[in-house]
């Protein structure tokens, strides 16, 4: 099982360093099987020790240039980061990523040898629409993505279900897996709304290979309770 904390733009170079400590203290004990990824803000990437992978949120496809205000592989190099989050539903929503950006992010840092969690989702509306609608608009977040791709995690996190505290249900959750499954052979992780109450239930749902973690991930001991708690 695969956890993954999403810092988003939360907490500090600091505070980073201290919830390391706390979670590689937590943690010292899990299994083996359980890996765990941490994704802080660029500000608070480091050489930290401990037993998880660290990895940038986002980055720029290009080794260094004129980018303003991003950074690129010469950055990520500097702290050994081989693990990237792609196509998350903010930088697409927010930040206007389009299909064609987020395909050539892949690509790019596909040829580096870069460990991808490419994140897919569909908003509300498209969900009240039906199962059908729901994985038309997830195989199209697959356009120019190499599915094959040996270091793929793909992520599925439901838009309405991010932030909101209103995760997914079991039955919406195992469906859409078992149709991602048909086309992606990679682990399949939930994202939305996971938290130590849920943590259980999710994670016995049949295709569901880890979870993204937003906002119950910024508490190292509360994180560390989802790692213990899901009990699989
Ligand atoms: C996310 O944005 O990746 C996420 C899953 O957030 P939350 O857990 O807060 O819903």
């Amino acid at each position: 099982m695969i956890f993954a904390a999403n810092f988003k733009t939360n907490h500090t170079r600091n505070s980073t360093k201290r919830y390391l400590d706390t979670l590689s203290e937590k943690i010292a004990a899990k299994k083996s099987e359980e890996k765990v990824y941490i994704f802080p803000p660029a500000t608070a990437l480091g050489h930290y020790q401990g037993d998880f992978t660290l990895g940038v949120q986002n980055a720029y496809p290009a080794q260094n240039g004129a980018f303003t205000g991003e950074i690129g592989l010469e950055q990520l190099e500097e702290f050994a980061i081989r693990t990237i989050l792609i196509g998350h539903s903010e930088r697409r929503e927010l930040l206007g990523e389009s299909q064609e950006k987020v395909a050539e992010k892949f690509a790019f840092f596909k040829a580096e040898g870069f460990e991808i969690i490419y994140c897919i989702g569909e908003p509300l509306e498209v969900r009240q629409a039906g199962d059908e609608a729901v994985s038309a608009y997830l195989l199209a977040q697959f356009e120019g993505i190499d599915t094959a791709y040996e270091k793929l995690i793909v992520a599925y996190e439901p838009i309405w279900a991010i932030g909101t505290g209103r995760s997914a249900t079991t039955e919406e959750i195992a469906s859409t897996h078992q149709t991602l499954r048909k086309t992606v052979s990679s682990p399949l992780l939930y994202g939305g709304s996971a938290n130590p109450d849920n943590i259980q239930e999710i994670a016995a749902i049949e295709n569901v290979d880890g979870v993204l973690v937003g906002s119950a991930s910024l508490d190292a001991e509360k994180f560390a309770s989802m790692i213990f708690g899901a009990k699989c």
